[in-house]
C-alpha cells in the first residue's frame, strides 16, 4: 500500500530540505500522468482533489479512482482535500480515508477560522490524517488588486503564530506573494516574511499558487521551510496543450485515448520537471 499520512510525508520533506509536489487531479488521465511521473522519478507525492472537480465528478468517485490507480504504483502517495470551506466537507473526506485535508477559513474571522481549523485538526489527528490550515489571503491572479491591497493580504508573523497556537495545525498555508492562476508579471516571494514565520512556527509551510513561480524562488522558499508546493494551473495548461497539439495534427481525430493520452504525456513531463525543481526525486525510498 503506497498511502502515507500527509503529516508524516511533509515532516520528512521539511526535515530533509525538499518540497513535496501537491498536484491537482481532474480526471483519470491526470491522475495517471501524475502517478507515472512520480514512479519514474521515485518521488513521494500528494494528489489534490479540489473544489471544482468535487462539483463535477464528486469527491467519492475521485477518491476511488485515485485509490485504484495508486495501488498499481510503489511510490508514497497522500490524497489531499484542497481548499475546503466547510467543516462538513473536511469530515466527509476524513470518512472517505483521505490522508490529508485542508480547511480554508481564510475568508472568515480569525476566531472562526481558528475554531473550525482546531476542530478539523483534532479529528484528523486522532485518525492519523494530516491537516492544513490557511492564514492570510491567497488571492487569484485574476483578482484586479492594487499593490497596497496586495500588501494587506500578506500573512503577518503575529497572526501566523497566534493561529498555530490556537489550532496546532500540522502545516500552514500562508500568503507570501503568490496567487492562484497564471501570473501577468513575475511574482516576487516575500522571503523575509517567510523566514520569520517559518522560524516562529517550526512546522512545514505550504506554498499555494506554485504555478509559474521562477524555479530559484521556489527552491529558496523550500530552504526556508516550505515543504508542500501546490501546482494546478501549469498542469492544466500542459494537459490542454497536449490535447490541442493532437488536433493541430489531425483536426478530425476522435479517438479520445489519443487526444487525452497526449494531454497526459505533456502533463507527466511537467510534473517530472517540477519534482526535479522541488528536489523530491529519488526520495521515495526513504519513506517506504
Ligand atoms: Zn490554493
Amino acid at each position: 500500500m503506497p498511502f502515507i499520512n500527509g503529516k508524516e510525508l511533509l515532516k520528512h520533506a521539511y526535515e530533509n530540505g525538499y518540497g513535496v509536489g501537491a498536484f491537482s487531479a481532474h480526471n483519470a488521465e491526470t491522475i495517471l500522468g501524475i502517478l507515472e511521473a512520480a514512479e519514474e522519478e521515485q518521488a513521494p507525492i500528494m494528489i489534490q482533489v479540489g473544489q471544482k472537480v468535487i462539483q463535477t465528478l464528486g469527491m467519492e468517485s475521485m477518491k476511488a479512482l485515485i485509490d485504484i490507480y495508486a495501488k498499481q504504483f510503489t511510490i508514497p502517495v497522500a490524497i489531499h482535500l484542497d481548499h475546503s470551506r466547510s467543516f462538513d466537507q473536511t469530515m466527509q473526506a476524513v470518512q472517505l480515508g483521505f490522508q490529508s485535508v485542508m480547511f480554508d477559513g481564510s475568508a472568515r474571522s480569525f476566531e472562526e477560522n481558528s475554531k473550525i481549523t482546531r476542530d478539523v485538526v483534532q479529528v484528523a489527528r486522532a485518525l492519523g490524517i494530516g491537516s492544513e490550515g490557511e492564514i492570510g489571503k491567497i488571492g487569484g491572479t485574476e483578482d484586479d488588486i492594487s499593490v497596497d491591497e496586495k500588501d494587506a493580504l500578506i500573512t503577518t508573523t503575529e497572526e501566523a503564530v497566534a493561529f498555530v497556537e490556537a489550532t496546532d495545525v500540522d502545516y500552514l498555508a500562508v500568503s507570501i506573494g503568490t496567487a492562484h492562476g497564471l501570473y501577468k508579471q513575475t511574482p516576487h516571494l516575500r522571503f523575509e516574511r517567510l523566514n520569520e514565520i517559518s522560524k516562529a512556527i517550526q512546522r512545514p509551510v505550504v506554498l499555494h499558487g506554485g504555478s509559474d513561480v521562477p524555479d530559484e524562488q521556489v527552491q529558496k522558499a523550500i530552504q526556508l521551510g516550505v515543504a508542500k508546493i501546490n501546482v494546478d494551473t501549469e498542469l492544466r495548461q500542459a494537459f490542454t496543450n497536449g490535447v490541442k497539439d493532437t488536433f493541430k495534427q489531425d483536426p478530425d481525430e476522435i479517438v479520445l485515448a489519443n487526444s487525452l493520452g497526449n494531454g497526459k504525456a505533456y502533463l507527466k513531463k511537467k510534473v517530472q520537471e517540477k519534482m526535479k525543481v522541488f528536489g523530491s526525486d529519488g526520495k521515495a525510498k526513504d519513506l517506504l
